[in-house]
């Protein structure tokens, strides 16, 4: 029996580990109508956009309209993805792609490669096998996982810029974007937002957030990092931070039980069964969302001191981990009490 995370507690559904705006009101501005934020399910997720200024009507619908085509490009469960036009042509043929699938899966490959597979899109036969993003989940049998692993192997895709096609080498194999999709729309989504003019705004893509201008001169923005235990909106921790992107990936983002047992997303390409690194969630820090979120899953499947060291390496990036032993560690770029302040005093700072 492996042993996973086991929680006493009832917790709700969370479709994603949250950062919640501390401040609230929109800025006046004349004319025309101010709406200070909309929502929209897509991608799996509920996205909420909140345009500070020029928050015009007209601008939330080229942002949501922007987000239902990326998601129409890129899920597997869209029949008429790209995604899905790749994965039904596995082991048989390479696929023309749109050059927004292209860029994002070739992205996906680069952070496979640097996370040492920790990260892996080809991971797609084991999400499927468990049902973790459907509605009827369930704990496979050894002899199931055993049979799909040798499938996942991001090495067998195979890109070709020239066409813009890609191929996967083995019959079977499938690719899954969730882990870095969010942060790709996101980035897109502020580009529209940036297009249209509007100075400050926020993009939280079901707690994949991605920070525009500055909510306020002189002053930083305020995030509220969810809780990997408990409701949405409980926060462990405050990070104060300029224009960037803060990305969460953990065990209560989506997940399901069975006998007890807590089974969430985040899976290890390597036992096919949930992570267990050790960590409850992990934090990223980076300008773009797209990164933030490949490297996000990257560090939760590495652990604590791995991944640690790995986001150490990457310029630009920092990460708070969170471990099942309630500590909360810092990459030396994030200043405790300054960057970070922690809220919940069930976590103590360990470094
Ligand atoms: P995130 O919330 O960004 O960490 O992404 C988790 C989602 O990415 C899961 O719901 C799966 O669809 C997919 N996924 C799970 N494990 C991995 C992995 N090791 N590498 C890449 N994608 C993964
Ligand atoms: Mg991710």
């Amino acid at each position: 029996m492996r042993n996973l995370l086991v929680f006493f507690m009832a917790a709700a559904f969370l479709p994603l580990a949250g950062c919640e705006r501390l401040s609230r009101q929109p800025a006046p501005f004349g004319g025309g109508a101010t709406v200070p934020s909309q929502s929209a399910f897509a991608l799996n997720t509920v996205n909420t956009i909140t345009l500070y200024d020029e928050g015009y009507p007209h601008i939330y619908h080229a942002v949501f309209a922007r987000l239902h085509e990326l998601e129409g490009k890129l899920s597997m469960f869209d029949a008429d993805s790209y995604v899905s036009r790749i994965n039904a042509a596995a082991g048989v043929e390479a696929v023309q792609v749109h050059p927004d699938v292209f860029y994002v899966i070739e992205r996906a490959v680069f952070y496979a490669e640097i996370s040492g597979g920790a990260f892996d899109p080809t991971i797609a036969p084991l999400t499927m096998l468990w049902g973790i993003t459907g509605d009827a989940p369930r704990v496979p049998s050894q002899q199931e996982i055993d049979g799909l692993l040798p499938l996942v192997n991001w090495r067998n895709i195979e890109l070709d810029p020239e066409t813009q096609s890609v191929f996967l080498r083995e019959h079977g194999m499938a690719i899954d974007l969730g882990a870095i999709a969010k942060g790709y729309a996101a980035d897109e989504v502020a580009a529209v937002i940036r297009r249209a003019g509007v100075p400050r705004a926020m993009i939280d893509l079901g707690g994949n957030v991605l920070l525009v201008g500055a909510i306020e001169e002189g002053r930083p923005w305020r995030i509220g990092l969810q809780s990997p235990f408990g409701e949405r909106g409980a926060f462990f921790g405050i990070l104060q931070t300029e224009e960037t992107s803060v990305v969460t990936s953990g065990v209560n983002e989506r997940y399901f039980t069975a006998g007890g047992i807590h089974y969430h997303h985040i899976f290890s390409p390597f036992s096919g069964r949930p992570a267990e690194s050790g960590l409850l969630s992990v934090t990223i820090i980076t300008g773009v969302s797209m990164d933030a979120d490949a490297l996000s899953t990257s560090a939760f499947v590495l652990g604590q001191e791995r991944g640690r060291a790995f986001i150490e390496g990457i310029n630009g990036a920092q990460a708070i981990f969170v471990t099942e032993d309630m500590s909360v560690y810092l990459t030396s770029g994030l200043t405790a009490g300054v960057d970070f302040i922690l809220i919940d005093s069930s976590f103590r700072l360990a470094n």
